[in-house]
């Protein structure tokens, strides 16, 4: 059985197993030592331990991949002056994207109207965490000092500085090609880590949501039906609706094709809730099966996951019609200008780890006078909708990552083509069996 299937069927098995094990707990009738057990040994203890590790080992690779693959891309682009247009080219895509998407998030949330009926619950009492001002968003692109930026896993740092090393790499002559040589040894080493790490995957996705299905209040989305509904439908006609509708105006590729590609990635973005963590993955797939160029991914996937979210402002748009709702507080046509402006923001700033995004919402509620502690009203269901959404950030990286590539001939069609992509010949990590 390929890969892909069985992550995915270790995806719906944790999901399965976990509501299990959740009502099994919540039965008045199971005998205390039994609970105790269950929630000792088998969720705080085998499944916590193996999600921990198994993500634990995809961050590992992050840093590593991020540096090696950039380094790798700017380098070979660094004398085809073509490095601008597809830099500026994916900021567009990705500052673009994340308009519509919180343009759509507000449409569809003044329409359905979530947070009317809704009573403001005394248990408004969230204690936001201060929202980093823009300006150091800003100047903390820059690094001081490369060597923290990876022990810290600053990403926008790291980019920065690989992009640098990668520029003068093709423009230091011989020893720069020496080098150049070096860094292409180590990326085709560090992928191969990845598809190692593959093997894992089953196992981790199944702990990971069995742990939480087990735990996870699932009773939180009967209260708030309308709002969860509400992100959920915009978020799926984001990522079926509006990336195929780009996807083929702007490339002619097939969305169903990029769809049943991204399958093994939309499992690692759901069970982790880190597009930070699904990197390795998500970057794989676009060079590997999607036929995006080294030299374009290499930027554009680190790059996106750091700083481009659909789905967190997708959350954020909705979320903030909603709070407004509930406090009773109309929203102007200036108000929705700064919700679309500030969300956009936010996602640059948001970082690629679970809940960040109800962080920065906080940014987004003050700018237009909401009360922040309205966040307290939402949290009940963030959890499940942060895996969804974070299975559309990544979408988004990876179309975006199509378009430039495409545009700049940077693309092998083939590759998109074929089902069977990334069987490199040997038994090792491959997503799917080789072709009989
Ligand atoms: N979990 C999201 C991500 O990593 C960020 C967020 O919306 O909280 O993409």
């Amino acid at each position: 059985m390929s890969l892909t299937n069985r992550i995915l069927i270790a995806m719906v098995a944790g999901i399965l197993t976990g509501s299990l094990l959740s009502m099994t707990l919540s039965s008045a009738t199971l005998p205390e030592m039994v609970r105790a057990a269950l929630e000792v040994y088998l969720i705080d203890g085998v499944l916590d331990v193996v999600g921990r590790i198994f993500v634990a080992s995809l961050k590992l690779l992050v840093v590593p991949l991020v540096f090696v693959s950039l380094i790798c891309g700017a380098s070979s682009l660094g004398n085809s002056s073509r490095m601008g247009p597809i830099a500026g080219k994916t900021l567009f895509f990705y500052l673009l994207t994340t308009a519509l998407a919180v343009t759509a998030a507000l449409t569809f949330a003044v329409l359905v109207s979530p947070g009317s009926g809704v009573e403001l619950a005394g248990e408004a009492n969230f204690q936001a965490k201060q929202a980093p001002p823009l300006t150091d968003v800003l100047v903390n692109i820059f690094p001081s000092n490369p060597i923290q930026a990876m022990a810290e896993g600053k990403m926008l740092q790291i980019i920065v500085f690989a992009l640098l090393f990668g520029l003068a790499i093709s423009w230091a002559g011989e020893p720069g090609q020496r080098i150049a040589g070096f860094f292409r040894d180590m990326e085709a080493v560090v992928m191969k880590m990845v598809e190692v790490l593959m093997h894992l995957a089953p196992y981790g996705v199944f702990a990971l949501l069995c742990k939480l299905f087990a735990t996870l209040g699932i009773t939180a989305i009967f209260d708030l039906a309308t709002y969860f509904f509400t992100v959920l439908a915009v978020l799926l006609f984001h990522a079926l609706v509006v990336y195929s509708l780009l996807l083929k105006g702007l490339t002619g590729l097939s969305p169903a094709m990029l769809f049943s590609k991204m399958r093994p990635v939309w499992a690692f973005a759901f069970s982790t809730a880190s597009s930070g963590a699904t990197l390795p993955v998500t970057l794989r797939t676009v060079e590997r099966r999607l036929g995006v160029d080294n030299s374009v991914a290499g930027f554009t996937v680190p790059l996106g996951a750091t700083i481009n979210m659909d789905g967190t402002a997708i959350m954020q748009g909705v979320a903030t019609v909603f709070i407004a709702e509930v406090y009773g507080v109309d929203l102007s046509w200036v108000a929705y200008l700064t919700v679309i402006l500030t969300a956009t923001l936010a996602s640059v700033g948001t970082a690629a780890v679970p809940g960040v995004g109800l962080i920065t919402l906080a940014m987004v509620l003050s700018q237009v006078g909401l009360p922040v502690e309205g966040i307290a009203l939402i949290i009940g269901v963030d959890r499940l909708l942060d895996m969804v959404r974070t299975a559309v950030n990544v979408t988004g990286d990876s179309v975006v990552s199509l378009i430039v590539s495409s545009s700049e001939n940077k693309f092998d069609e083939t590759v998109f083509l074929d089902p069977h992509a990334d069987h490199d010949g040997d038994d090792v990590g491959d997503f799917v069996p080789p072709p009989h």
